[in-house]
């Protein structure tokens, strides 16, 4: 049982069942048990490994997009570079060894992270010590100084808070986190009905029992994200698992030292998420004022963005071992069966057409 467990039964016990995206909230962000507050999530030690994570390669050829970002914008004098949740700030190290390549970006850069998490900050600027730009921390995104920006998230937006309804035979409901007759958390739907104009209209009328989630969260700061590229100009690659068209189901999941768990068991001790709905994220940016997006799979993004060419020079003169792990690194990024497909990595821009290696939507 962890204590966290213990808070939230107390708390349903006097509020009332929980909608879901409460739920999710506490269990990641809980000032004294929180997922991110508390747990070191990465790596083998951890809950789960991300793409930076797994090889250097990763980072370098989103820093590669970044330059071209860079140059679709013109090459700004000035501009923020921004990263949301950068977790051990192994992406930002590897892209700004990449970008320092391009002699203006770095002389050009602020670097400003996005980060609510204490212990995780210091990690970042551990990581980063070495780093050609010191970073300025935020709470939030729009704490980001005034002025183009070029960002990159990674593995970001999966960890906001979703909504989720179920349709009843009575129509649409809250789906909540309530205590069944044991006491025990349980999943159930809420009492109040939700009007039928929430429900986009494509999945009003699906069948008792089917689940709808929504990203309120997400969708706020992608609708941001479009207001500051069309207020300032600039850029973002935004990197997740997800889908690329709305559809029904429940996506949320809980992942427990490398191994998927029930949602409920480990409120607090293993990292929640849902897939992100890139149609929906999209669509949010353009609504604020982007003027572009494009998407790509992860494996397309970075077969473009020359991964093999970079695996090939990353092993010359290595051993036998090393590169067999770089061989091994590119399958886990870029197969279809491992992360190459059920990643996404949406572009946005401020400018008529997003930049190599994505094409422009007609
Ligand atoms: N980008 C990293 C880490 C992904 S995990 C990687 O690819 O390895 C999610 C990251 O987002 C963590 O750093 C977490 O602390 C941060 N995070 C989660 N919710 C956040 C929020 N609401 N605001 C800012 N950062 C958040």
């Amino acid at each position: 049982m962890t204590e966290l467990k213990e808070k939230i039964k107390a708390r349903i016990a006097t509020e009332g069942p929980l909608p879901v995206a409460h739920y999710m909230a506490q269990c990641l962000g809980d000032p004294d048990r929180g997922y991110y507050r508390t747990r070191e999530p990465f790596g083998s030690e951890g809950d789960f490994i991300t793409a930076p994570e797994v090889s250097q390669m990763f980072g370098e050829l989103v820093g590669a997009a970044c330059i071209a970002a860079f140059q679709a914008l013109g090459e700004p004098e000035a501009f923020n570079l921004v990263e949301l949740g950068p977790g051990r700030g192994t992406l930002m190290a590897d892209l700004l060894r990449t970008a320092s390549l391009r002699p203006g970006f770095i002389a050009a850069a602020q670097l400003n992270l996005v980060e609510t998490s204490p212990r995780l900050r210091k990690i970042q600027q551990a990581t980063l010590a070495g780093a050609p730009l010191k970073p300025a921390f935020h709470d939030a995104v729009e704490d980001i100084p005034e002025g183009p920006f070029i960002l990159v998230a990674n593995e970001f937006f999966d960890a906001l808070p979703i909504h989720q309804f179920v349709r009843t035979p009575d129509g649409w409901q809250a789906r909540v986190v309530g205590l069944d007759a044991g006491g025990e958390l349980t999943f159930g739907a809420g009492t109040a009905r939700i009007p039928d104009s929430d429900i986009p209209a494509d999945f009003r009328n699906a069948p008792p029992g089917t689940i709808l989630e929504t990203q309120p969260a997400a969708n706020a700061i992608a609708e941001g994200l479009g207001h500051r590229l069309a207020r300032d100009g600039g850029a973002a690659i935004i990197i997740d698992y997800g889908y690329l068209k709305s559809a029904t189901g429940d996506t949320l999941q809980a992942l427990y030292r490398h191994a998927y768990d029930d949602v409920l068991a480990h409120p607090g001790e293993a990292d929640l998420t849902a897939h992100v709905n890139f149609e929906a994220l999209a669509g949010a940016a353009l609504r604020g004022g982007a003027a572009s997006h494009a998407f790509l799979t992860q494996g397309e993004f970075l077969l473009r963005s020359g991964l093999l060419e970079r695996a090939g020079s990353l092993g010359t003169g290595k051993t036998h071992e090393e590169q067999e792990a770089i061989r091994d690194a590119v399958e886990r990024l870029a197969a279809p069966a491992q992360m190459g497909d059920l990643f996404k990595v949406l572009a946005l821009s401020s400018t008529p057409a997003p930049f190599p290696p994505f094409d422009s939507i007609p």
